[in-house]
């Protein structure tokens, strides 16, 4: 038997009869768009993340073209965000009319280094996007400080981070507005394609929902044009049922990387993550560094252990970002990591057997194609 990288199969069937009722219910009373199934998700997604407002979005995607419209950005203004990380934080500028840049990661954290942060900013450069890559979160208050010396508004990209902590506070917290999310994939995933925002600001979240539904107002008739890009409500009670587990599966996710940990202490050749003090991570992904990744890789596939690669070529070098014209060897960390970088099967399921055989096979691999 294959080991997944995540095995959605087995959390739906220990799910499934909460799950089917959830569904029949909005199949039922055909409350398909609206309705209190996305009301009290996102009363209670904004009680996960301890903020006030949480404002439910048809993809991550889309959350994040919502978060950067609520900061009014200009032709010519610019975006930062990391060259590591998936391409919707990156494509949602242009739908602004803003430039995107590009910047490196710390070889820790994999997450945005506050230095290429400050070194990427021009005058014309408006809002920063860090991304709490593998549901590690960024260095905040580092970047926030460049934010703040330069009037930057802050966006986290909390896609891979539900319920990561950074300093006592949950992702989602930590900036004017954040964005998640719930691909199936994902720490906490619907049935298909949904996302959410979360604010602090009341006035913020009234207007992204507003935005997020055709500029409309319940009083006032539409106030302004906006986008089709609703939580949809199956996937709302979809959600519903499954954030009442994501803070026990986050827990199992961190007793599995510790596992993880213990089992690949000893390996010279493997870079474990890097876990900073500062955190509480969610492990959405358990990424080592190896040498010969694509050989070990391929071993490891071979041997069913079904390892991914998230990213192996960063955004820059990609032939949508050819025109920003960053050559080879430009941002140097990011290269180095997404070409050493595997991703190794994590879910909430996984059993200790599963976890040991990825552990031998990944020793085996190492022992037997690289170097
Ligand atoms: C998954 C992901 C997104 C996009 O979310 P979708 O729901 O697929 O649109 C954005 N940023 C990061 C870091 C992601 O991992």
């Amino acid at each position: 038997m294959s080991i997944p990288l995540i095995d959605l199969k087995a959390q739906y069937r220990n799910l499934k009869p909460e799950i089917d009722a959830a569904m029949a219910e909005i199949v039922e009373n055909t409350a398909f768009i609206g309705g209190p199934a996305v009301a009290d998700f996102e009363r209670e997604f904004a009680a996960f993340c301890e903020v006030p407002h949480a404002v439910g979005a048809a993809s991550g995607t889309a959350a994040l073209h919502l978060a950067l419209c609520g900061a009014k950005l200009e032709p010519g203004d610019e975006v930062v965000t990391v060259t590591h990380t998936f391409i919707a934080t990156a494509e949602v500028a242009r739908l602004c009319g803003a430039r995107i840049k590009l910047v490196d990661i710390h070889p820790q954290t994999y997450c945005m280094d506050p230095e290429s942060l400050a070194a990427a900013i021009g005058p014309r450069t408006r809002v920063v996007i860090p991304v709490h890559l593998y549901g590690h979160p960024a260095d905040m208050d580092a970047l926030d400080a460049v934010a703040r010396a330069h009037d930057l508004f802050v966006i986290e990209d909390a896609a891979q981070a539900h319920g990561a902590r950074y300093k006592g506070t949950r992702v989602g917290g930590l900036a004017p507005v954040a964005t998640f999310s719930f691909y199936p994939g994902k720490n906490l995933g619907a049935y298909g394609d949904a996302g959410g925002l979360t604010t602090q600001d009341p006035e913020l979240a009234e207007h992204l929902t507003m935005l997020a539904n055709h500029g409309r107002s319940q009083k006032y008739g539409h106030l302004f044009e906006g986008f089709n890009y609703r939580l949809d409500a199956i996937q709302a009670a979809v959600l519903r049922v499954k954030l009442r587990y994501l803070e026990q599966w986050n827990a199992r996710r961190r007793e599995i990387a510790a596992r993880y940990d213990e089992l690949l202490a000893g390996v010279e050749e493997v870079t474990r993550p890097y876990v900073s003090p500062d955190v509480e991570p969610v492990y959405h992904l358990y990424v080592v560094q190896v040498p010969d990744r694509d050989r070990v890789t391929a071993y490891l596939r071979e041997h069913g252990v079904m390892a991914q690669l998230h990213y192996p070529v960063p955004l820059h070098l990609q032939p949508a970002y050819e025109h920003l014209g960053l050559k080879p060897g430009s941002l140097p960390v990011s290269e180095r990591v997404a070409a050493r970088c595997i991703s190794l099967p994590i879910f909430p399921e996984m059993t200790e057997d599963q976890i040991q055989k990825v552990a031998r096979t990944l020793k085996d691999a190492l022992a037997k194609v690289a170097g």
